[in-house]
């Protein structure tokens, strides 16, 4: 194998590099642990309505609780378990759990919302996706329209034709669809035309300049004339300020998701409307 790499051979001697490997290596056998461990847990961030305020989503947040190293953000993790694959049974124990979660709100007559998942490429282009999917949500009695997957630009770059008849599956089956960090990748804009989308979400790094970058001001009016034109639904994420907020809603965003309105959190510490109240209310 060093001969294989020429020159390069005395890499294979850097200590450095061949303690990365071993951390790297370490990481996966507990990553594998926790997958069978009871490990990750959900967190769930509410998304509010712009026009009349009202709780209009929530989106789901992986977190490792390691026995060792505390509580880790998925920044820590999903890189590594994309590149070993683990992202896959990762991706499937994220929405088992996000179906009972809902199940179990339902069974407490709370009204949810419909709950956004974030979906690995890797997984949503798995031949029995779709299978597996309604299989799950049917052993939970969960509706379809009550899953939105959240789909990154990059899946669209990797084979267009396959992503969209995919999409276009999943769609009529029933399921929302949203475009996460939109802006930050590079879709063109006849792509984006031609995948079916009930949302799209800007990124964060552009929010978090309003006020402060008139560029990226600009940017995200663009982004909400965009998306009334093409008739899909615009969330902005990482709203942190009054400034943010105040903003979007004179701008006329559909909703909005961040810091400022609520933080993720575990399903103990979210507070949904009872189904009673909320119809008592409204008449
Ligand atoms: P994302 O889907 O864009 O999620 C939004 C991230 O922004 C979350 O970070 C959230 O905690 C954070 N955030 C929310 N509000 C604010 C705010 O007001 N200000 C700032 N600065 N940040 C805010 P988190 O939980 O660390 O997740 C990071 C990324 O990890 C997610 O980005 C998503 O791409 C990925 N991820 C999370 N859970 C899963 C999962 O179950 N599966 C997969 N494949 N990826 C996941
Ligand atoms: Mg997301
Ligand atoms: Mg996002
Ligand atoms: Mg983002």
């Amino acid at each position: 194998r060093a001969k294989a790499r020429g020159k390069n051979c005395y890499e294979l001697y850097n200590p450095l590099q061949t303690e990365e490997t071993l951390h790297a290596f370490q990481m996966e056998q507990d990553l594998r642990l926790a997958l069978a461990h009871d490990q990750l847990l959900l967190h769930f961030q509410p998304q509010f309505s712009l026009t009349n305020q009202s709780l209009c989503g929530l989106e789901v947040l992986v977190r490792w609780q390691h026995p060792e190293k505390g509580m880790m953000p998925p920044g820590q993790f999903i890189p590594l378990a994309e590149e070993t694959n683990l992202i896959i049974p990762l991706g499937w124990l994220v929405i088992e759990k996000t179906c009972q979660q809902i199940l179990s709100w339902q069974e407490q007559n709370l009204m949810v919302p419909p709950v956004a998942v974030n979906i690995s490429p890797k997984q949503l282009m798995e031949t029995d996706f779709l299978q597996h999917l309604n299989q799950l949500l049917g052993k939970y009695g969960i509706a379809h329209e009550q899953i939105e997957l959240e789909i990154t630009e990059s899946l669209i770059l990797q084979d267009p034709e396959n992503v969209i008849q995919r999409l276009n599956t999943l769609q009529a089956a029933g399921y929302r669809l949203a475009l996460d960090d939109f802006g930050t990748g590079y879709s063109s804009l006849s792509r984006l035309k031609q995948i079916p989308l009930d949302r799209l979400k800007i990124d964060y790094s552009f929010t978090r300049d309003i006020g402060k970058d008139p560029k990226d001001e600009a940017i995200i009016l663009t982004v909400i004339a965009l998306g009334k034109s093409l008739n899909i639904e615009v969330l902005a994420e990482g709203v942190e300020t009054q400034e943010q907020y105040l903003f979007l809603k004179h701008h006329g965003c559909d909703s909005v998701q961040g810091y400022l309105l609520g933080h993720p959190v575990a399903s103990e510490d979210l507070t949904l409307p009872n189904e009673l109240v909320a119809t008592k209310g409204s008449v």
